[in-house]
């Protein structure tokens, strides 16, 4: 097999940016948007798919439900950055290359590490072989197949995280004559204020969900799934939600990484190893004043954004700023009509207000849709990006680094 090297043209500055998810494509945005009239850098965002994947949304694609074709060279229109289709295979920290669908490779001088987080399918034997995941658009149209077919029966929710506890909803929403049991460590809700949990659950009481919270899945079998104790639960289909885990790619490439795979940056999210890396989204560690941030979308934004500002401050010669994010919100779907919003300190423990019913619906659907016009408008006025809270003292990292 002959490689195709493409290294880009003359002397301007490549940027190569991993991953168009919601973190991804922020910095690509971010980035092309500010240098679009330099003609000094070169903006390049790799991608498996075309069509931007709302994970947001990947609960409502397995229940069937139409979702928005969002292209994303058709997003990058007039920006100049360039997109290339493919899969990465691996990168080449000392060559500065990164390898795609085995055959391509695509230089850099510096690259910007988004690939995402999935569900964690190696943690409990037979979860790769008997269960569903919404790792993405295809995998969730197959349940999506799947479930339009079962006409009745069982469907085990595994993870009572909160795409867990919106994927259950929906689908028994979708789906009443099926019989939909959410199971996983903690109670639906736990990280919500006693109110906001207690509503939670009364709605998934009236949707029908079977909720068990205190279970641990040990096993999951063609047709059930094996509880931590020996009790078995008998299951048409099984989705599983728990746990996250990231591409191998960055610790096979040599880059410094924490115990679940993600990059770990420093405060500029540069990778601690590989200055000329940035790792963003859920595909990086990060670190706050408190503590390492869990990967959202609402944080994956941001990051991609400082990345972006990042590179271009180290291009001028100046220090990039540290990063700092205070989550805001925990938006919950559930079903069509209902949600629950628990609004939240930087930190993410709960404060006391929350809104439920269908102005939270409201509210959870403002939000997933946002993405899309923000980059939009980031297109003409980059600087419309840059606003997220910073955190106040929550954020403020106390060790030198
Ligand atoms: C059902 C569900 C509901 C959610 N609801 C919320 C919510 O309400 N609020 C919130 O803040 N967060 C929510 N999340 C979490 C949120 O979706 C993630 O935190 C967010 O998508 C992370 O963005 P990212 O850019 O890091 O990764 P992703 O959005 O996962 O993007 C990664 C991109 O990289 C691509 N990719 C991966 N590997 C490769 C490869 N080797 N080669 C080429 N391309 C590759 C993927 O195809 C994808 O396009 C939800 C998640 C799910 C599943």
């Amino acid at each position: 097999m002959s490689d195709h090297h493409e290294a880009g043209a003359g002397t301007a500055h490549r940027v190569l940016i991993l991953g168009a998810g919601y973190a991804g494509l922020s910095a690509a945005i971010q980035l092309a948007a500010r240098v679009r009239r330099r003609g000094d850098v070169e903006v390049t965002l790799v991608n498996a798919q075309e069509r931007f994947t709302e994970r947001l949304r990947l609960h409502m694609t397995a229940t069937g439900r139409p979702t928005a074709e969002l292209s994303i060279p058709e997003l990058l229109e007039g920006t100049g950055a360039r997109f290339v289709r493919g899969w990465v295979t691996a990168v080449d920290l000392e060559a500065r290359t990164v390898r795609i669908d085995d055959e391509r490779v695509l230089s850099y001088d510096t690259l910007v590490y988004g690939l995402g987080g999935v569900a964690d399918t190696a943690a409990v034997p037979g979860v790769e072989g008997h269960a569903y995941t919404l790792d993405g658009a295809q995998n969730a149209e197959v349940l999506a197949g799947r479930l339009e077919g079962l006409g009745g029966g069982t469907v085990v929710v595994a993870g009572s995280g909160l795409t867990g506890v919106e994927s259950a909803a929906e689908i028994a929403e979708r789906y009443p004559e099926l019989n939909v049991v959410l199971l996983g460590r903690r109670e639906p809700g736990a990280s919500m204020n006693p109110k906001a949990r207690a509503y939670l659950r009364s709605a998934l009481d009236r949707l029908g969900v079977t909720v068990r919270g205190g279970v641990e899945v040990t096993k999951v079998l063609p047709d059930a799934v094996e509880l931590a104790g020996g009790e078995t639960v008998p299951a048409d289909v099984v989705l599983w939600t728990s746990g996250t885990r990231v591409s191998p790619l960055a610790a096979a490439a040599g880059l410094t990484v924490d115990e679940r795979g993600r990059v770990v940056t420093d405060a500029a999210l540069r990778s601690v190893s590989h200055p000329e890396v940035f790792a963003v989204g859920d595909a990086a560690a990060i670190r706050q004043g408190y503590g390492v941030m869990h990967g959202t979308c609402q944080s994956g934004m941001p990051t991609g954004v400082h990345a972006a500002v990042s590179i271009l401050r180290v291009l001028k010669g100046r220090r990039p700023r540290p990063f700092r994010f205070g989550y805001y919100h925990t938006p919950v779907s559930l079903g069509r009509k209902d949600a629950v919003v628990q609004f939240t300190r930087p930190d993410d423990s709960p404060r006391r207000f929350y809104l439920t019913g269908r102005l939270a619906a409201r509210y959870k659907e403002t939000v997933t849709a946002s993405p899309w016009p923000t980059w939009t408008r980031m297109k003409k006025m980059p600087a419309s990006g840059a606003f997220w809270p910073r955190g106040g003292r929550f954020t403020r990292v106390r060790e030198a680094r």
